[in-house]
């Protein structure tokens, strides 16, 4: 093995833990919320997408700015009506991106190639927080800095 292989396993290694951002600095959404709470959320908190969670703060999906809209089309555009009665399970991604806080770096650096954020949950399945691309690629960037 190659001083640079040692360095590349060291960096897949890596723990996740201290790249998660904590769960109650992310903003998301519940179960039973309404499409157009869900669409007030994105344009405040000014992320495309947000997590969905229940009551127990177990992950079920994703909601993005682009599935609301995509729900409002019609024949004249944009119909806002279109929002009226419908929640946010009725709309949201469930194949949502998931791993526990001690699965290996290499596995979020893997995932983060199609997904722009990772839901991390806890051996009880309860949400912790997410890891974004943006911080999984500073860490290659300063990994690779300093090879
Ligand atoms: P970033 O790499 O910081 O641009 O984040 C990528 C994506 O992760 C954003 O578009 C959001 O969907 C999600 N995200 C990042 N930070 C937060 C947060 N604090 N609350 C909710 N979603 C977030």
């Amino acid at each position: 093995m190659t001083i640079m292989d040692m360095q590349d396993s060291s960096l897949l290694e890596q723990q996740i833990k201290e790249l998660i951002i904590p769960a109650g600095k992310v903003a998301n959404v519940q179960l039973g919320n309404s499409l157009e709470h869900a669409l007030l959320v994105l344009t405040r908190s000014g992320y495309s997408a947000v997590p969905v969670l229940d009551l127990h703060d177990r992950i079920h999906g994703l909601i993005s700015t682009n599935m609301i809209f995509n729900s409002m089309l019609g024949l004249q555009g944009l119909e806002y009506e279109k929002l009226d009665g419908r929640k946010v399970e009725d709309i949201m991604y469930e194949k949502v991106p998931r791993m526990k806080e001690n699965d290996s770096f290499q596995r979020a650096l893997e995932l983060s190639i199609n997904n722009p954020f990772l839901c991390i949950e806890n051996e009880e399945g309860v949400f912790v927080g997410i890891l974004t691309r943006r911080s999984i690629l500073a860490l290659v960037y300063r990994h690779f800095r300093n090879v």
